[in-house]
């Protein structure tokens, strides 16, 4: 029986409720959701430490040359970035750990952790991302357009990058949660009898 951990990934569009799933995954599994470090100022209700590691492009670009990331990309005309250390130091004590990235990060993780497990989550139909944006009421009007405009493109990139093994459509959440939950049990039960 090992005690390894298992590096959770999921992406998606905004607004296709990503976070939702993720902080559902931290509550059904006991898992960890890692705080990515941004360069993007906080937006609305949003806390340093807490939904981000707000960091000055200086910063970030000093953590960089420290090769301190385990994946960093540029998102929405920001950098956004996983720090490493202490990812890697809950997974050596077998800890589930989950990354909300996007898929260029997710094409980073696949190279390194062959055994990751990645969900890429889609919405049931494009209008339901504008509408679930609006409602969470944390972006100006430009960024959700700007968001909007570009979901079509991110979810042809993310289907074609084939570094997902899940392409999950959250059409009821609590079913796209459900689902999840299962295949992180079922592959967490094969890597410990492995
Ligand atoms: P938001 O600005 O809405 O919080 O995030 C914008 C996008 O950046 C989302 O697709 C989110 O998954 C992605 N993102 C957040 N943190 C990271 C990270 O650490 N690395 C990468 N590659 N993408 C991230």
């Amino acid at each position: 029986m090992s005690s390894q951990g298992l590096l959770i990934v999921v992406s998606g569009p905004s607004g296709v409720g990503k976070t939702t799933i993720c902080r559902a995954l931290v509550e059904r599994l006991g898992a960890e959701l890692s705080i990515s470090t941004t360069t993007r100022p906080p937006g609305q209700g949003e806390r340093d430490g807490q939904d981000y590691f707000f960091l000055s492009p200086q910063e970030f670009q000093k953590r960089l040359s420290r090769n301190e990331f385990l994946e960093y990309a540029e998102v929405f005309g920001h950098l956004y970035g996983t720090l490493a250390k202490p990812v890697l130091d809950s997974l050596s004590a077998g800890r589930i750990v989950v990354l909300e990235i996007d898929v260029n990060g997710a094409k980073q993780v696949r190279q390194r952790f062959e055994r990751a497990l990645m969900f890429l989550i889609l919405p049931p139909a494009p209008g339901t991302l504008g509408h679930r944006l609006n409602n969470r009421g944390r972006d100006a009007g430009a960024v959700i357009a700007e968001r909007l405009a570009k979901a079509d493109g991110e979810i042809r990139f993310a289907l074609e990058s084939k570094c997902y093994d899940h392409t999950i459509v959250n059409d009821d959440l609590e079913e796209a949660i459900d689902r999840i939950v299962t295949v992180i049990k079922q592959e967490r039960e094969k890597a410990q009898n492995d």
